[in-house]
């Protein structure tokens, strides 16, 4: 009931009005009590301190002494000449003549008597008596009396007196009973305010309280929409100002998280590596669409650790790694190679986990293993004519003068064609080096065509006649020019037939022809020789490929011919293919652009 603030202020008002009308309740009966008493003594000392009212109490007249008055009956009547100073007025204050010897009643301010049946206590008396002097006893009138009294021994004559003042203090009584009431009605009124006044001032404290509230209610539950009005600028309008403030720079914080993540997620969703984070528990918490498509199957939220990445290191092993260490390994899945790298990360909420990042390695395994093949390649072809070169150039050394001239010439012969094959090699890997760097650069320039595969012809056709090879040659009408390295173009075709020429025992038949297909122009060169086994046929453009070693050395071919000429139409954006054809022999189709390389088609 006491929790809303209301209450409490109310309660807190209850209290201090209670509190301070008891004090002051209390203070005021009190100083009215001490008032009065003070007021009683100080009147009786300035009556009984008057030497002459003291000489008229305490000198007997003629009469008395002469016996016809009674002593008594005067000092009755002085001390009623003396009823006003003495504030006797029989209802409140009495007095009374007591005989000192014995404390008897003799008489007292009421005539008719009527107070001898009400004689006070008068112990007090006694003892003032016995101390045997004028004196005021009134040990019984302190504040929380309910009388005041004073006792005063008075000597008339030969016979002794006490005159004892009494008050009931019933005017105090009185008077306090009216304060007392005056107290309560203040204090209910006091009250009325002060509830009045608690509940209007809780109301005004509490309303921009409760409109704070209801802003924080709706800045926990991400409303960042409205701010709250600063009404006022005590400490609540200070503190929802700097709550406005907050919430702006919360919602600025929040944006700029959620930027962040968006972009994480973006980066996450696109990246083409995969990534996996498991929980502790070896729970997935996130994965992106590369992972899956590496790994070659679904991941869903219970994929456990183990199912997916057992093999490479357990999960407790991953996690007891100190950052940035990382464990990695290798793994083939659905035809590719890849890496995989895993790696503990620290989550302030999460607990962490473990964060699999997958890596395709496929193209780098396949160029690390062609590069290898290359080299070991380059070095074999460089290796066989110098091992040749070197064994004649030894022979003839050892027996210099000794062979016949004929013999020497020979070998002669031998060492000059063994250094031209590696001559040929050399430039040959010269112009792939160049085109791989990209410092080779092509004249381009409109040609014809045909133009190009005439001159080509006539520059074959004595070496094909030589091996009994009947050339066809067949052209479409109107070929149109097109632009291009001619040379190059031209170093292309004439590798191409003499391939022709080479694998195609003596007396065989090749055939040359060419078109216009839309945008491109063609050309096929056919033989009927000894053919490409289906097994090597995509083979055949790489670097030193070549089906048979032994003939293709013989026949002075290096393996690179064919990696050229794809290299140079592939530049030309054109396309070199082998053509599928049944039949002994082998047909190869060369497409290049009529408008060149670079040419919108
Ligand atoms: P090479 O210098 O050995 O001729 P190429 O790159 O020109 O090298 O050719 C690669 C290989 O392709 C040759 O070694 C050969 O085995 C094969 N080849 C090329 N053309 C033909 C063809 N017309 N008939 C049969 N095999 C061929």
């Amino acid at each position: 009931m006491f929790r809303s603030l209301h209450m409490k202020l109310v309660l807190i008002m209850v209290l201090l009005i209670l509190s301070l009308m008891t004090v002051v309740g209390a203070f005021l009966m009190n100083s009215v009590v001490r008032f009065y008493l003070d007021d009683f003594y100080v009147q009786m000392q300035d009556v009984f301190g008057d030497q002459v009212f003291l000489d008229d109490l305490q000198t007997p007249t003629q009469d008395e002494l002469e016996g016809r008055v009674e002593p008594v009956d005067m000092l009755k009547q002085v001390l009623n000449s003396n009823m006003g100073p003495l504030g006797i007025d029989n209802r409140t204050r009495y007095y009374y003549i007591l005989d000192s010897a014995t404390g008897a009643y003799l008489t007292s301010s009421d005539d008719a008597d009527t107070l001898r049946e009400k004689t006070p206590n008068i112990t007090h008396v006694v003892n003032a008596l016995a101390q045997g002097e004028l004196t005021e006893v009134g040990s019984d009138s302190d504040i929380t009396a309910s009388y005041m009294d004073l006792a005063v021994p008075v000597r008339r004559g030969d016979s002794s007196y006490i005159i004892y003042i009494y008050d009931s203090r019933q005017t105090i009584s009185e008077l306090n009973a009216s304060l007392f009431t005056i107290i309560v009605e203040a204090l209910v009124f006091g009250l009325i305010i002060s509830v009045l006044l608690s509940f209007l001032l809780a109301k005004t404290m509490t309303t921009p309280i409760e409109r704070l509230t209801d802003g924080v209610k709706r800045v926990a539950s991400g409303n960042f929409s409205r701010k709250i009005e600063v009404g006022s600028r005590d400490e609540i309008g200070i503190l929802t100002g700097n709550f406005n403030h907050m919430a702006r720079k919360l919602q600025d914080t929040i944006q700029e998280a959620e930027n962040e993540r968006n972009k994480l997620d973006t980066l996450f969703l696109h990246m083409t590596d995969g990534v996996v984070a498991f929980s502790r528990l070896g729970l997935v918490i996130h994965k992106n669409p590369a992972a899956e498509e590496m790994l070659g199957r679904p991941i869903g939220e219970q994929t456990a650790y183990g199912a997916l990445f057992g093999d490479i290191a357990s999960l407790e092993q991953v996690l007891a790694l100190e950052q940035p260490a990382y464990l990695s390994g290798e793994r083939e899945a659905a035809g590719r190679t890849l890496e995989l790298l895993l790696a503990p990360f620290d989550g302030e909420r999460q607990e962490g986990g473990v964060m699999v990042v997958i890596h395709d390695v496929t193209e780098q395994r396949k160029t690390e293993e062609l590069r290898r093949e290359f080299v070991a390649n380059v070095s074999h072809e460089l290796r066989t004519p110098l091992t040749n070169i070197r064994s004649y150039a030894e022979t003839l050394a050892d027996n210099a003068g000794d062979l016949p001239p004929e013999t020497e010439k020979n070998f002669l012969g031998v060492i000059l064609n063994e250094s031209d094959r590696m001559t040929h090699i050399v430039q040959d890997l010269l112009t792939l080096s160049r085109f791989d760097s990209g410092r080779s650069e092509f004249k381009l320039a409109r040609f014809s065509f045909e133009g190009a595969i005439r001159d080509m012809y006539h520059a074959v056709l004595m070496e094909a006649q030589r091996h009994g090879h009947t050339v066809a040659l067949e052209l479409e009408p109107n070929l149109p020019g097109i632009v291009g390295d001619r040379e190059r173009i031209l170093q292309v075709m004439m590798n191409v037939v003499s391939n022709a020429i080479k694998y195609t025992p003596d007396g065989g038949a090749i055939g040359i022809s060419a078109g216009r297909a839309g945008e491109k122009v063609w050309m096929e060169v056919s033989d009927n020789g000894i053919g490409i086994p289906p097994e090597d046929r995509s083979r055949i453009f790489e670097r030193f490929y070549r089906v048979d070693k032994a003939r293709s050395r013989e026949s002075g071919g290096t393996g690179l011919g064919l990696s050229i000429a794809k290299e140079i139409v592939d530049r030309h954006q054109g396309s070199i293919a082998l053509v599928d054809r049944p039949g002994p022999g082998l047909t190869l189709r060369i497409e290049l652009p009529v408008e060149g390389p670079g040419h919108e088609q």
